[in-house]
């Protein structure tokens, strides 16, 4: 199968006429072809954008709701072809699919329908003198890159607010996983998206992607990625005084006190270690355990560990399926050797599995858990992004925070402790953009959403979106 660019509202193929393999990693053989764009298909995508732009722009806020409804309804209605379409893309577990990624993907469109109904801006009045107002307007085109690990969910986080504020759109997908943006240009077209609105261009990043943030006529960058790329983005963007927003990799921490609610903290932390093979930016990948229960914890993290069941993604009963690419099961592969360097002991899995038949060749591997390493060690400075954890005690409530602030990112933790005085005064210290007390990945869409320190600049979310697709006017009227 041929994948296409979905640019002015068609389908098309690339201007090369070269295209890239599609691997489907649970089986490690091609299963498709995507289009190898470069900065002709981009600049077409600009052009269909800028001509869209005036009539979408200046569409009733409700009538633009109600086509970001439709494309919500249809990712609904086809929502086990489009977990069945990123599963076998990304090799996630058909489970993460059906649960977590498509249905986020229609939340996210249907979130934002309703927002921009709701968004107001500021209005100051100097009694007797004047008063401002602010226009919020769409910035024009914006570009919108995305990575692999949740492909349509957050190639839609980005998309959708882009939107739903005025703005026409050049995105690009992860070209590791382009299946479920394909399948969407589809339902763009069902749902009557006007032509030009949102152009879809796949590639690499290097390529296509650097063709978007190039481009002059592109005003902002939405980028959801690795910490290296979007530095790359930046040095690109920043001097062409561009929008930017970026969120970026994670190395989150757990912090387990002693007075947690076992059962939740470990069921949680199972899942907050390896969902989705442990490929989610929100991850917690050290798990810091308070020194009284930091056996009992451990031992208990193994067991469950253990009983992981990793195997075909499209078999419900599977936990895990495969990494995304060989590159990306050999990279992490790599971090465990660098583990056992660095003075660490592997206490469970990391294997690479032959799950035979039809998955002989997939990029499966076993749950890891790493004990025994200086907080100093790469392995837990660096962003491994797989099934892999550090575990290390500690004491005091002072050298939980050290050991959580002591990485270059800032992305996400946890804390699980039942002294609400505690949770509190933990998270306020903590340097993340997302703190969750006592639970994990739990989203409200209203919530800013971003990281510090390496893991990003700017918040996505509710009214953050729509704020940074929009410009601020203000416009300041004396009374007469
Ligand atoms: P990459 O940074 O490699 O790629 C992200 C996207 O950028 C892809 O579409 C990629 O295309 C594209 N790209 C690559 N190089 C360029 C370039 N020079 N110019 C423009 N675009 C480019 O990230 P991954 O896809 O490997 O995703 C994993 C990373 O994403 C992890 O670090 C993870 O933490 C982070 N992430 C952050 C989240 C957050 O909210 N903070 C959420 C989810 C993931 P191509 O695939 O073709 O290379």
């Amino acid at each position: 199968m041929f994948l296409k660019n979905f640019i002015d509202g068609v389908l098309v193929p690339p201007y090369s006429g070269v295209h890239l393999d599609n691997v489907n990693p649970a089986t490690g053989k091609i299963y498709s072809y995507i289009p190898d764009s470069d900065e002709h298909d981009v600049q077409l995508a600009v052009e269909a954008a800028e001509k869209a732009f005036p009539t979408w722009s200046k569409m009733s806020i409700d009538e633009r709701s109600r086509v970001l409804m439709r494309i919500a309804d249809l990712i609904e209605s086809k929502l086990e072809e489009l977990a069945l379409a990123e599963t076998i893309d990304s090799g996630k577990a058909i489970s993460t699919s059906r649960t977590v990624d498509i249905p986020r993907a229609q939340a996210n469109f249907r979130f934002f329908a309703n927002a921009i109904t709701q968004f107001g801006s500021e209005s100051y009045h100097a009694a007797g003198e004047a008063i401002n107002y602010t226009l919020r307007q769409p910035l024009g085109v914006v570009g919108c890159i995305s990575p692999w690990n949740l492909p349509l969910y957050l190639f839609t986080w980005k998309i959708a607010p882009a939107l739903a504020a005025g703005n026409c759109v050049v995105a690009k997908p992860s070209e590791l996983t382009p299946m479920t943006a394909f399948l969407l240009s589809q339902i763009c077209i069902e749902a009557g998206l006007p032509a030009g609105v949102l152009n879809i261009v796949h590639g690499l990043g290097g390529k296509a992607g650097q063709a978007i943030v190039e481009h002059s006529r592109i005003k902002a960058i939405s980028f959801t990625g690795g910490t290296v790329t979007g530095r790359k983005i930046a040095q690109v963007a920043a001097p062409m005084f561009k929008k930017l927003s970026l969120e970026l990799g994670g190395k989150n921490p757990n912090l387990i006190f002693a007075d947690c609610n076992f059962e939740e903290a470990i069921a949680t932390t199972i899942r907050s270690s390896f969902a989705n093979n442990g490929q989610i930016c929100l991850c917690g990948s050290r798990v810091y355990v308070q020194v009284p229960i930091y056996e009992r914890f451990r031992d208990e993290l193994i067991k469950r560990t253990n009983a992981l069941k990793t195997g075909n993604p499209l078999e419900e009963q599977h936990d895990l399926g495969a990494l995304v690419s060989k590159g990306h099961l050999e990279k992490v592969q790599g971090y465990l050797e660098l583990a056992k360097a660095e003075g660490g002991t592997i206490l469970c899995g990391g294997e690479r599995l032959n799950i035979g038949g039809e998955n002989a060749e997939g990029y499966f591997l076993s749950p890891a858990i790493i004990e025994g390493l200086s907080n100093e060690a790469r392995c837990n400075q660096e962003e491994i992004f797989g099934p892999v954890i550090t575990i290390t005690p500690f004491d005091t409530e002072a050298e939980a925070i050290e050991l959580a602030n002591g990485t270059g990112y800032g992305l996400a933790s946890t804390v699980w402790t039942q002294d609400i005085s505690r949770a509190n005064r933990v998270a306020e210290q903590l340097q993340a953009g997302i703190v969750w007390i006592n639970c994990w990945m739990l989203r409200d869409l209203r919530t800013p959403f971003g990281g510090v320190k390496n893991s990003g600049v700017g918040r996505e979310g509710g009214f953050e979106a729509l704020r940074f697709f929009t410009e601020a006017k203000n416009v300041c009227v004396k009374y007469g």
